[in-house]
């Protein structure tokens, strides 16, 4: 059996108890799916979002709404293939009316989920999107104006923390941050695919 089809399956052993996760209150606050996560389960970078939203939670599936086609666009601007990657969220069910989740509800869901779907994929780059992903993911109150596009270190793994794509559907003016920071993400992680 190769790695990847190794770690789908160690992926896949994970979610089975949780397919109808009641572990926090988000459980029952009307999500339909738990979204767990996309991808390659062998990638090299892991990009983790704050929780579903409506479109996700419809289809079960994460960055598929308005917010995810500015993602692919970005990921295509920079020849990130998004098959090629993993994506995921802090908390896999949809907070009420596309509600912050709060810091209980993530560090639970983290704890269950993250953590080991890290474990697992042991990716060489983490990009957050967004300031509740990157404070979910640390613990901490951050400013994500401050830690955008720095190199921070999460449990070893470098970590580049960028604005979330709906922040940028709602202030174009920081596109070329965003552009920025996936261009530094790109040049790391194609730098790990040239040494595969
Ligand atoms: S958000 Fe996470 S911990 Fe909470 S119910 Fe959903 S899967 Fe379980």
């Amino acid at each position: 059996m190769n790695q990847k089809t190794y770690k789908q399956m160690l992926l896949e052993n994970l979610y089975t108890p949780y397919t109808h996760c009641q572990k926090c209150p988000l459980a029952k606050l009307g999500r339909t799916h738990v979204v767990f996560g996309q991808g390659n389960p062998d990638a090299h970078l892991m990009i983790i979002g704050e929780g579903p939203g409506r479109d996700e939670d419809i289809q079960g599936l994460p960055f598929v709404g308005r917010s995810g086609q500015l993602l692919n666009k970005i990921l295509e601007a920079v020849n990130i293939n998004r098959s090629e990657i993993f994506i995921t969220n802090i908390v896999k069910c949809r907070p009420p009316n596309n509600r912050q989740p709060l810091p209980d509800e993530m560090n639970i869901c983290k704890n269950l989920l993250l953590d080991n779907q890290i474990k697992i994929i042991r990716p060489s780059i983490i990009c957050t999107l967004g300031a509740t992903a990157i404070q979910g993911l640390l613990q901490k109150p951050v400013k994500i104006t401050q830690l955008r596009g720095q190199q921070l270190r999460y449990n070893n793994i470098l970590t580049i923390p960028t604005y979330h794509p709906a922040y940028i559907l709602r202030n174009p003016k920081e596109l070329s941050k965003f552009a920025d920071d996936f261009s530094l993400i790109a040049e790391i992680t194609q730098s790990l695919d040239d040494t595969k």
